[in-house]
């Protein structure tokens, strides 16, 4: 079993009620377990288009699946939330970002970890520290 974070947001629709089914969605799946789960917090979006303000939390999980495994289940979530491809940066009803997997260094085509922004990045760091 490893520790993992995982970054939660949301700036579509109704934001407080979309990140409360992805935490559903992720309570649900086997092989994980929510350790903690941050306050949820208000911030300004960085980067790409105008739009909407961002609501961000961070949980930390006990997980046996790897990181790839991971990383598609929470994909996977997001398709049945309703996200759709956009442009980068773009508004989104939900985002899941692997933060930390372990002690782990990743760098592939779908994933690197520790995630790139965690620490340019006020809503991920808040919320991370919360749940450490
Ligand atoms: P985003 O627009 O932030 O949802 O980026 C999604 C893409 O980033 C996906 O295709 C992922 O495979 C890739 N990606 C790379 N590293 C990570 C990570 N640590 N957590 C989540 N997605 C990642």
């Amino acid at each position: 079993m490893q520790d993992c974070f995982i970054g939660l947001g949301s700036n579509l629709g109704d934001k407080r009620k979309n990140l409360l089914k992805a935490l559903q969605k992720i309570k649900q799946l086997k092989g994980i377990k929510i350790i903690k789960t941050s306050k949820i917090i208000q911030s300004m979006p960085l980067g790409g288009p105008k739009q909407p303000e961002f609501l961000n939390a961070v949980i930390k999980i006990r997980t046996r699946l790897s990181p790839s495994s991971l990383i598609r289940k929470l994909k996977k979530i997001e398709t049945e939330l309703g996200r759709k491809k956009t442009v980068r940066w773009g508004p989104r009803i939900i985002d899941l970002d692997i933060l930390l997997y372990a002690d782990r260094i990743i760098e592939t085509k779908e994933l690197t970890v520790p995630h790139p922004r965690i620490f340019e990045r006020d809503f991920v760091i808040k919320p991370l520290l919360e749940v450490l």
